[in-house]
């Protein structure tokens, strides 16, 4: 069976074995400083991270307006005010303003600190998951990951999953499988297949009402990024999680069976958590190796 993806990515037993070398090393008085000083990559990850996250919120989430992606300036949306480069710092300019806007103070939203502290969360637990000296499969992953985590805050926000997305992913998933894992490209195409004929079915069986045609896109695009077995896990997962989260929102009366529930956000997170933490649950890599 050929190996997945991920497990060709640098185990994170390499970063643990590295911190506990320092430990145990001649530095060790100074040992906590160095090892502080030595993950400062983390730290500067999360920093770009915040950066890409206002890029996000400025720039992927309006995609749904049609406004140009390099001249659209950023402007408050109450009262049309262009922004200045001061008010656009990530998180400083949100607290420095009290949330509101400066020209005409009203709120703005909690979507922008929000998705700036989640994109640099995820920038840095990915540099602190894979240390130093990337690969272009790690890139790739890094890549696929951002995009998964843009898949999902638009499918939360807005219930679509944009082609503008999924099909440069679709491409980069092939491509990289082409050129750098060229052995899983049987099976990421088949796996790829597979998954969006299986959802596909869904989909007209329940006359989309119980996913939409870009969930059989991104069940694509899970397939050909991942391949089996993780494709597999990632959307069978998604479908479990799913399930409990409707059935927990419907006892808690906060819906009903027919409430619609933004599934390919649940795919994106579970092929986020795919990329960060495969190498470490056990549990799969026992049962599927
Ligand atoms: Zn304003």
């Amino acid at each position: 069976m050929p190996k997945p993806t991920l497990q060709l990515i640098a185990s994170t037993t390499l970063a643990r074995n590295k911190l506990a070398s320092y430990i145990k090393s001649p530095r060790q008085l100074a040992g906590g400083f160095y090892v502080i000083i030595d993950r400062m990559d983390i730290l500067i990850a999360g920093l770009y991270g915040l950066v890409l996250g206002s890029f996000i919120n400025v720039v992927v989430l309006r995609l749904d307006r049609k406004e140009g992606i390099i001249t659209g300036r950023s402007e408050c949306p109450h009262c049309g005010h262009i922004l200045a480069w001061y008010d656009l710092v990530p998180l400083v300019s949100f607290f420095m303003l009290g949330g509101k806007c400066r020209y005409c103070q009203q709120a703005i939203s909690w979507q922008y600190p929000l998705v700036e502290v989640g994109t640099g969360c995820l920038a840095a637990l990915f540099v602190y998951q894979y240390p130093g000296g990337y690969t272009w499969q790690q890139l790739i992953s890094l890549v696929g990951m951002m995009g998964f985590w843009a898949l999902f805050l638009f499918d939360l926000k807005y219930f679509i999953l944009p082609d503008k997305i999924i099909f440069p992913l679709i491409t980069l998933s092939v491509v990289g499988m082409i050129f750098f894992n060229s052995g899983m490209l049987i099976n990421a195409l088949l796996t790829g297949l597979l998954l969006a004929g299986s959802f596909d079915i869904l989909y007209v069986a329940s006359g989309g009402r119980w996913m939409g045609f870009g969930d059989v896109k991104l069940a694509l695009l899970i397939g050909l990024f991942f391949g089996y077995p993780v494709a597999v896990i990632v959307t069978v997962s998604a479908v479990w999680i799913a399930a409990l989260f409707g059935l927990a929102l419907i006892i808690l009366g906060k819906a009903t069976p027919k409430t619609a529930l933004p599934f390919g956000s649940f795919m994106a997170v579970t092929a986020i958590s795919a990329i960060l933490f495969y190498n470490d649950l056990i549990f799969f890599r026992i049962f599927f190796p």
